[in-house]
């Protein structure tokens, strides 16, 4: 069977135009992300590149060599750099622009008019360098990485690995022998960036729609006044933490606060000064823990804190900070910050169920406001 290039080529650039098309209008005009625009660069690149080189058959092949070779190169450039966003690093221009430099040169100076492959040895060592610099990048993505981002690891690496074996064979074989033209000449490799294109731009679409549910999740557990978790996501996290805590055996703290005549505060200074107090309390709590505690507003005025580790005296003195905190922001926000209510439970290995903690804390924190307010109790709760 004889693929003919120049069918194969031109059917390369109608699926890289119209995989490029939908892939802007339908990705990259939503998401705006750099690795949508970096890979519709390199449609655009390779696309132009291989219609340059359509017009390698005619009298401009000498034109046509050089500037089609760089421009392929360009598209492996910018797929390396479309990778490296995924890791948000950018890429060094400089890279960008000589790699594809290098390329262009190589072929002009091998007197591209009269032999078909000039510069090849540096174009196939430059493709192979760059897509493999790219699967390089989609690896280091980490233990995190998604699975998405490892099939795109894996078609670079195998694309990589394609030009590699390619360059060597054009260096052994050299590139009129059968076996060049047979396993790696130009209906092949066509062949084999459009398998590529295909892999990529699905996984590029696939891994848009996964950040745009985690964008969704994040934001559908946050409260939008405070930017704290809100009481879904509380309980979905709090849950979790509970059950490391006695998976682990280890023990922890559960604090419920309430701003103490809050209603006054929207009555004398507005809604909006109610607002800057609450803004302010949920900052007192998180500068009061640390970075992997959990802080949530779980009602108007009221919050949660579910602190690991932190015996129920300890958080005692963590209300304290939190107070002192809130208190000092009455100076910027040009109003007095009421004082807060706390109910603390200690949680340990045979501590009951996230429900009946809340409930226990709450009835710790109802005994604080009858008690007078502005004060911490510490409640029990049934094993
Ligand atoms: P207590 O000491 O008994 O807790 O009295 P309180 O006034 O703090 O409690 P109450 O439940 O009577 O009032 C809570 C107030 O919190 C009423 C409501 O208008 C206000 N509130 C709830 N959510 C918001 C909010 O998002 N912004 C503002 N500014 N006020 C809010
Ligand atoms: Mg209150
Ligand atoms: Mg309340």
């Amino acid at each position: 069977m004889v693929l003919d290039t120049t069918s194969l080529r031109v059917a390369f650039a109608v699926v890289a135009f119209t995989v490029g098309i939908l892939f802007y209008f339908a990705d990259y005009l939503s998401t705006r992300s750099p690795y949508s625009g970096w890979w519709c660069v390199s449609l655009a690149l390779f696309l132009t590149g291989s219609a340059a080189l359509l017009l390698e058959a005619t009298a401009l092949r000498w034109f046509a060599n050089p500037v089609g070779n760089s421009l392929l190169v360009g598209g492996a450039c910018a797929v390396w750099a479309s990778a490296r966003s995924l890791r948000a690093l950018h890429p060094p221009v400089w890279v960008l622009l000589a790699v594809p430099g290098c390329s262009a040169v190589a072929a002009a100076v091998d007197h591209p008019g009269s032999n078909p492959w000039a510069g090849d040895a540096v174009f196939l060592a430059s493709m192979c360098f760059m897509i493999g610099l790219a699967a390089r990048e989609l690896w280091l993505g980490g233990p995190e990485a998604s699975r998405i981002r490892m099939a795109m690891c894996v078609a670079a690496a195998s694309v990589a690995t394609f030009y590699f074996c390619r360059l060597m064979s054009f260096i052994l074989d050299g590139a009129g022998s059968p076996r060049y033209n047979t396993f790696f000449g130009s209906a092949v490799t066509t062949l084999v960036g459009m398998a590529f294109l295909a892999v990529a731009s699905f996984s590029m679409f696939a891994l848009s729609s996964e950040n745009r549910a985690r964008v969704l999740r994040t934001a559908a557990a946050q409260d939008g006044l405070t930017g704290l978790l809100n009481r879904a996501g509380f309980l979905q996290e709090a849950g979790d933490e509970l059950r490391r805590i006695r998976l682990d055996e280890t023990h922890g703290s559960l604090v419920l606060a309430d701003i103490d005549h809050f209603k006054d505060v929207n009555d004398s200074y507005g809604h909006a000064a109610g607002d800057v107090a609450l803004k302010s309390f949920a900052g007192a709590c998180r500068a009061a823990v640390r970075s992997g505690d959990l802080v949530g507003r779980i009602g108007g005025e009221e919050f949660i804190l579910l602190v690991p580790g932190i015996s129920a005296e300890r958080a005692r003195l963590i209300a304290a900070d939190i107070s002192n905190r809130f208190e000092t922001a009455s100076a910027a926000a040009r109003f007095p910050m009421p004082t807060v209510s706390y109910g603390i439970i200690p949680i340990g290995k045979e501590t009951a169920d996230l429900d009946e903690l809340i409930a226990a804390a709450d009835a710790a924190l109802y005994m604080a406001k009858s008690l007078g307010r502005n004060q911490v109790v510490i409640g029990t709760h049934r094993g």
